[in-house]
């Protein structure tokens, strides 16, 4: 019997007197005793709030995603010992991959985000520097900095590993403690994993508790620096996101919850193309994957009428050649639900959907008695043939393997079905037609968190309809619970304050660590290219001696490189541009010249000139003007224990002062001599 032990201040905590008994599902017998201890809510609070918050606000972005990497590479080496408690779940090792991979996978893809997008600092830059006056004395600049409080992530049953890194990696990301409420039926493998990430020895004190069983009064201890992210049934969410405290204080409330996501088979598609066996595969997945309890499951599968009948045979081939029962062997290709009780509630949702649609593949009362005795289920494929006049198929989600075929007239009438659902978190289209994907995207794009595009041309690296990936957002309008999870830095951000900051250039340049057109220069004891990584300020500044442009220079470069464009070489034809007052030097030209007038030649610390960004020519240059730089040190990322990225801002400015062109440079420092 194993009994998940709540993880609270700092302490192991073992179950209760009042301990739930869970059910195994594959075997129909007691599995383990969970919760019913007596846990202080506000002492969990406070110890999130007082220890892991200021521990990990003290870490810069890319401290905390160095952590992260160092966490999913030590789950990586001890995932065995998860995948030996998977089965229990009526999950089978395919099943189990999803859960225990795709959670440390997500964790590893957050932490390189996390390096590559977020600064190495405190401070997250969102968007460019706003102009907000005529001679930029007072500038704005939006900000993101970590909540002050904790995330309450409440998560569901079918996702134990998973449900649980995918909020956590973005959370402590930003630099905010946790504290995690695995659903009961599955907490034993919740408890496993996170009992590694104690071990481990990765994260501050106070970065992560767990809560095994009820969460008693802890929501209405919240304040609105509180995060709580559910996952579960919208009856849940919307329960707990009226709770009085939580609505007095505007603490946010992510939710992800049921959602009747859809699958378009497009009109393009005949059973001899590539499209239909793609589709007609992937819901076959869909049905059986997690025995269908997937919050991204294909619930209803919209096809032309006129495949109706041959996507009902293809599938049902498929189906029938599937083999059901115990998850631990490997013959079985799908396994059990989470619980009786979940059986139970598909069955009873099954019982609403037939009498709207028609069974055309699948018995419950097929299977064997050892079978039917505990959670498992036969996949059942139904079809409705009037979706116009049908309310259940676009509105009950049998959690479990059941979906429902809706014959559609033309794309217009797919759209319009999809939406149906009244917000998904995911529909996808099987196509080989961009118009076709363009005429969905346009009428239905609102109505999903997510649009998966799937034909021959991807299918080779398809990720699967029902992947979230840490990449993209994961979550949905309406039905879906109208939250957003993941999406790379976006995930990271609802953990997040965002803040307008208003000010001059050198209050936004001390905090942001950014330097800012207009803040002050710092003069350097010697050439910037001469010093290190570690040794160059932001804010340290060269400005250049002047360098007449000739005509001769333009010839030349013009020659030289093969750019002989009008504008440059025919001066009655770059007169009557309206951009150019007669001929003017390319612009490369000029960034060619501004290298040689910034470069400090002997070999140094600069390593390399790794890139570009943001150039723009604001004035054209004429033969006998002159340009000069001003070359700033603007940020700086330390990418290796050897090296770092420095971003110079580079203006250069005619011998009238006029500005004539801007870019940031980018380029590769050692950090020590
Ligand atoms: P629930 O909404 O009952 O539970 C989800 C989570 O909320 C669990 O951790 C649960 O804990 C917790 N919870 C329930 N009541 C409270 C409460 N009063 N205070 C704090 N936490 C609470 O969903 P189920 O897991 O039972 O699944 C039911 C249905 O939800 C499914 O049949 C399916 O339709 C839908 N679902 C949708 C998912 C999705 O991702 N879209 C995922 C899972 C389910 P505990 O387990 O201890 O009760």
């Amino acid at each position: 019997m194993l009994t998940p032990e709540s993880y609270a201040c700092g302490q192991w905590v073992a179950p209760g007197e009042n301990a739930t008994e869970i059910t195994g599902p594959v075997t129909g017998e007691p599995i383990a005793r969970a919760g019913g201890s007596a846990l202080d809510m506000q002492a969990m609070l406070d110890f999130a709030r007082t220890k892991g918050g200021p521990a990990l606000r003290a870490m810069t972005f890319h401290q905390r995603a160095k952590m992260l990497k160092a966490l999913a590479t030590y789950l990586d080496g001890r995932k065995d010992e998860l995948y030996a408690l998977n089965p229990m779940t009526g999950a089978t090792k395919r099943d189990g991959w999803v859960d225990i991979d795709g959670g440390i996978g997500t964790t590893f893809v957050i932490a390189s985000k996390g390096r590559r997008e977020m600064p190495d600092g405190h401070v997250y830059l969102d968007g460019d520097v706003e102009q907000l006056s005529r001679n930029g004395t007072l500038l704005g600049q939006h900000i993101a900095v970590p909540l002050q409080g904790v995330a309450v992530h409440i998560n569901a049953f079918n996702f134990p590993v998973w449900g649980m890194m995918e909020k956590l990696a973005p959370t402590l990301l930003a630099g905010v403690p946790a504290i995690v409420k695995p659903a009961t039926q599955t907490c034993y493998l919740t408890e496993a994993c996170f009992r590694m990430i104690i071990d481990s020895g990765l994260l501050p004190e106070g970065a992560v508790q767990l809560i095994v069983g009820r969460t008693g009064d802890l929501l209405d201890r919240l304040t609105a620096q509180d995060v709580v992210s559910f996952t579960g049934s919208a009856d849940t969410a919307a329960m707990l996101r009226a709770n009085p405290n939580l609505v007095e204080n505007s603490t946010r409330f992510v939710a992800e919850q049921d959602s009747l996501n859809a699958a378009i088979l497009g009109a393009d598609a005949t059973p001899d193309s590539p499209e239909f066996a793609l589709f007609v595969k992937e819901a076959v997945t869909e049905m059986t994957t997690k025995a269908g309890q997937k919050c991204t499951a294909m619930r209803r599968l919209i096809v032309p009428a006129t495949q109706l009948e041959a996507v009902i045979e293809a599938m049902s081939a498929k189906l029938a050649a599937l083999t059901i029962g115990d998850p631990s062997d490997k013959a079985n290709r799908m396994g059990a639900l989470a619980s009786m009780g979940q059986k139970a509630d598909v069955l009873e949702k099954l019982a609403i959907l037939k009498k709207e649609a028609r069974v055309v593949h699948g018995d419950p009362d097929s299977l064997p008695a050892d079978l039917a005795s505990c959670a498992f289920l036969p996949p059942i494929l139904l079809a409705c043939d009037d979706p116009d006049n049908a309310v259940s198929v676009h509105s009950v989600e049998a959690f479990g393997p059941v979906s429902t075929l809706l014959p559609y007239r033309d794309t217009a009438h797919a759209a319009e079905i999809a939406n149906r659902g009244g917000g998904s978190l995911v529909a996808s289209l099987f196509t080989n037609d961009p118009a076709i994907a363009r005429e969905v995207t346009l009428a239905s794009a609102a109505w999903h968190g997510r649009l998966y595009v799937m034909g021959r041309a991807s299918a080779d690296e398809a990720t699967g309809h029902g992947s979230p990936l840490p990449h993209m957002i994961h979550g949905g309008p309406g039905r879906a619970g109208g939250g957003e999870e993941l999406g790379g830095v976006r995930g990271v951000l609802h953990y997040m304050q965002r803040t307008a900051i208003q000010g001059s250039p050198d209050v936004l340049t001390a905090i942001t660590g950014t330097w800012i057109k207009g803040a002050a220069e710092l003069t350097g004891p010697s050439h910037p290219f001469q010093r290190t990584f570690r040794e160059i300020q932001i804010g340290e500044t060269i400005h250049t001696d002047p360098r007449i442009i000739s005509l001769e220079d333009i010839e030349h470069f013009a020659h030289f490189t093969g750019d002989t464009f009008y504008a440059h070489m025919d001066e009655e034809a770059a007169a009557a541009n309206p951009f150019f007052p007669g001929r003017v030097a390319h612009g490369y030209l000029l960034l060619s010249f501004a290298a040689g007038l910034f470069v400090q030649p002997d070999p140094g610390p600069v390593l390399a000139n790794t890139g570009l960004n943001s150039l723009s020519f604001q004035k054209p240059v004429s033969p006998g003007d002159s340009v000069k730089v001003r070359l700033t040190a603007k940020r700086k990322t330390q990418r290796t224990d050897e090296y770092g990225e420095v971003a110079w801002n580079a203006t250069l400015t005619n011998q009238d002062g006029d500005q004539v062109a801007e870019y940031e440079l980018l380029t590769m420092v050692a950090y020590e001599r």
